[in-house]
């Protein structure tokens, strides 16, 4: 029987491989050629990290970017220009990579979490308000899995107290909000390119300066390079605050220059599949499909939909299992729990041996502090989508899921 489920021995949605691609290739070869003839890897002698920049800016429409050796180190450097320390407090997701929350506890500034709007997984502005104190400094907002934030919202909340705004791109690259660029609208931008992004330097990150203002340019710049300033061949080494060093080399740059050239297509595909799976999908009993607002363009770093365990009559972990028995590839979930159930927040040992920064203010990271986020953990299948995926490959992922829901609705 055709509508048998695979885990129980009927056939498979999708017997054949996924479609898929080089990543790399000559283009990219010899921009890292060209980048040892120089006979320098150092950004500021050679010439790849600022051709990566120009290029960067030129499709961010920014005056300034700074290069990072990683999405850590951007979102780090940004946390640092905007003036982030000891004491203050940063609203954050409570669904993101902990690449997120390193820069804010390197600053010895405590992550506070507001919760999520259940369909687009990121954050309500009405929460964000909520945990606002007085010793907030700034918001951190992550565009999860390519989908950007309600920034209209964020960008109003942070004038009406002051905050500064730094967007955590790493998964939304030429993400759109009301048609602007993800990345663009916050005092700070930043990107990742470790090698799950949509585009790999193996790693690397960068920063957009989106206040245009020079000043603020070498503040961010300084922050990535030890708090040095170069000017040509000389190099201010004035320390009057701590900075680390996060400096990107010409081999990342190189590799970024042809990899952006690649970016658009990318982004293109990818907005395209999970845009149909999501159309494909909509309406099905159960089912609840990852929402992107009108007027928004996810980018799609994954596909993440949630199950009604209760309307389905299956666990999500049934029917995670059950989809890629049909051959789709997805996984339960994305990260296990909401990043403040980790033992670094429980037992507050970011520094072992003592608590700080979390005793500076005694703050609870108890379950249910965000119940819309931890919901989403507990009931979401992630799908992969891929640019080298193919349509028949969109296809088969939106029968599969129609085939695993329609077999728990009839039991
Ligand atoms: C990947 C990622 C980071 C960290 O980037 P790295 O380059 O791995 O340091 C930060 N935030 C989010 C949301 C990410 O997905």
């Amino acid at each position: 029987m055709e509508d048998q489920l695979a885990i129980y021995g009927g056939p498979k949605v999708k017997s054949g491989p996924f479609g898929s691609g080089q990543r790399f290739g000559i283009e990219e070869a010899k921009e890292l050629m060209e980048a040892l003839q120089q006979n320098t890897l150092f950004y500021h002698f050679g010439g790849k990290v600022k051709q990566f920049l120009r290029d960067f800016n030129h499709i961010y429409g920014v005056n300034y970017s700074v290069a990072a050796s990683s999405g850590t180190g951007a979102i780090h450097i940004a946390l640092g220009a905007a003036g982030v320390t000891l004491g203050d407090e940063v609203i954050t997701s409570p669904i993101t990579d902990q690449g997120t929350l390193v820069g804010i506890l390197y600053q010895n500034a405590i992550p506070v979490f507001a919760d999520l709007e259940p369909h687009t997984y990121n954050m309500d502005p009405a929460s964000v308000e909520a945990r606002i104190t007085g010793r907030t400094k700034a918001i951190v907002v992550v565009h999860l899995a390519g989908n950007p934030c309600d920034m209209d919202a964020i960008m109003d909340i942070a004038a009406r107290h002051q905050l500064k705004v730094i967007e955590d791109c790493a998964q939304s690259y030429l993400s759109r909000y009301k048609g602007r660029l993800a990345g663009t609208i916050g005092d700070y931008g930043c990107f990742s390119t470790n090698d799950f992004k949509h585009i790999s330097t193996g790693d690397g990150g960068m920063v957009t300066v989106n206040s245009g203002e020079e000043e603020d340019y070498h503040t961010v710049h300084a922050f990535a390079d030890k708090n040095y300033r170069r000017f040509g061949s000389s190099v201010m080494r004035d320390l009057q605050t701590l900075a680390p060093n996060y400096r990107m080399t010409e081999l990342q740059g190189a590799v970024g220059i042809a990899q952006l050239k690649k970016l658009s297509w990318i982004c293109g595909q990818r907005t395209d599949y999970g845009s149909r799976i999501g159309a494909g999908i909509e309406g099905i009993r159960g089912i609840s499909p990852h929402r992107v607002v009108e007027g928004n363009t996810s980018t799609f770093w994954f596909y993440m939909l949630r199950v009604k365990e209760e309307e389905l009559g299956c666990s999500r972990n049934e029917f995670s299992e059950a989809l890629a028995a049909e051959g789709i590839p997805c996984s339960a979930g994305y990260i296990p729990d909401v990043v403040y159930m980790q033992p670094m927040f429980q037992q507050r040992s970011a520094y072992p041996g003592s608590l700080f920064p979390f005793d500076i203010t005694g703050i609870n990271y108890e379950r249910g502090l965000c119940p819309n986020a931890e919901e989403i953990l507990r009931t979401a299948v992630r799908i992969n989508v891929n640019e080298y995926y193919t349509e028949s490959d969109i296809n088969d992922i939106i029968k599969a899921v129609h085939k695993v829901s329609n077999h728990y609705q009839k039991n």
